[in-house]
């Protein structure tokens, strides 16, 4: 995934510095040299991260914080600021600012802490998406699976399955559901397969002999609960 970021930062040959420094990281960066301009292209460029200067014409960074904190926008910020008085790093938190970078800083500097942001944000997202039911956790997006955070290896039809169940707990599905869903309506053959995979799985969550999760409902089919 390539980070945009959006660089809001009135001396040219800084501006062009700080751009290049980034680009040759990786990322992909958005530049404004006012902070009206930086405020439209907020709003057109849905950036990741943010880098403001304090002191810019039209707006200040600061003003600019507090106008994308107003629309919702949770994306880190990043000040730079020739201020290093402790009033005004209250004043850039107050607006909602994450971090502070003080004129003049090492560019490796900035880097390790857009670096940090862009990390703690993927991490946080990454978080966000998993699905979670007793010990266990399944990430639709990394198709990663824990159990007590210990890994657990899947195959795509195993993976597949156990989210279905994870993501309606403690709802009891009939062979028939499962199939439909997670082999499609197409599938041709034995709805018994269905309890092969309910073993494998088991076997690989109970490897150390952890308390059942998928349980057989007789009669009726599977249901993912503590007991
Ligand atoms: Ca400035």
């Amino acid at each position: 995934m390539t980070f945009h970021i959006l660089l809001v930062e009135d001396e040219a040959k800084l501006a062009r510095f700080i751009e290049l420094e980034l680009t040759s990281e990786g990322y992909q960066v958005s530049i404004a040299h006012d902070g009206i301009a930086g405020l439209t292209l907020v709003r057109e460029s849905d950036p990741d991260l943010a880098i403001l200067d304090w002191m810019l014409p039209g707006l200040t960074g600061v003003e600019l914080c507090r106008r994308l904190r107003a629309t919702g926008s949770k994306i880190p910020v990043i000040l730079l600021t020739a201020k290093d008085e402790i009033s005004d790093r209250v004043t850039g938190l107050d607006a909602g600012a994450d971090d502070y970078v003080v004129k003049p800083f090492s560019i490796e500097e900035l880097l390790a802490r857009v670096r940090a942001h862009l990390r703690r944000l993927e991490e946080e997202k990454a978080d966000g998406d998993s699905l979670r039911f007793a010990d266990l956790s399944l990430n639709p997006r990394t198709r990663e699976v824990f159990r007590n955070q210990r890994a657990i290896e899947l195959t795509a039809k195993e993976f597949d399955l156990l989210a279905y169940l994870m993501e309606n707990p403690r709802q009891v599905f009939t062979k028939e559901q499962i199939l439909a869903r997670v082999w499609g309506y197409d599938f041709v053959g034995d709805s018994n397969i269905i309890e092969v995979y309910v073993r494998y799985l088991r076997i690989k969550l109970e490897e150390n002999q952890q308390k059942r999760l998928i349980h057989t409902v007789r009669g009726v089919g599977y249901a993912l609960r503590c007991n």
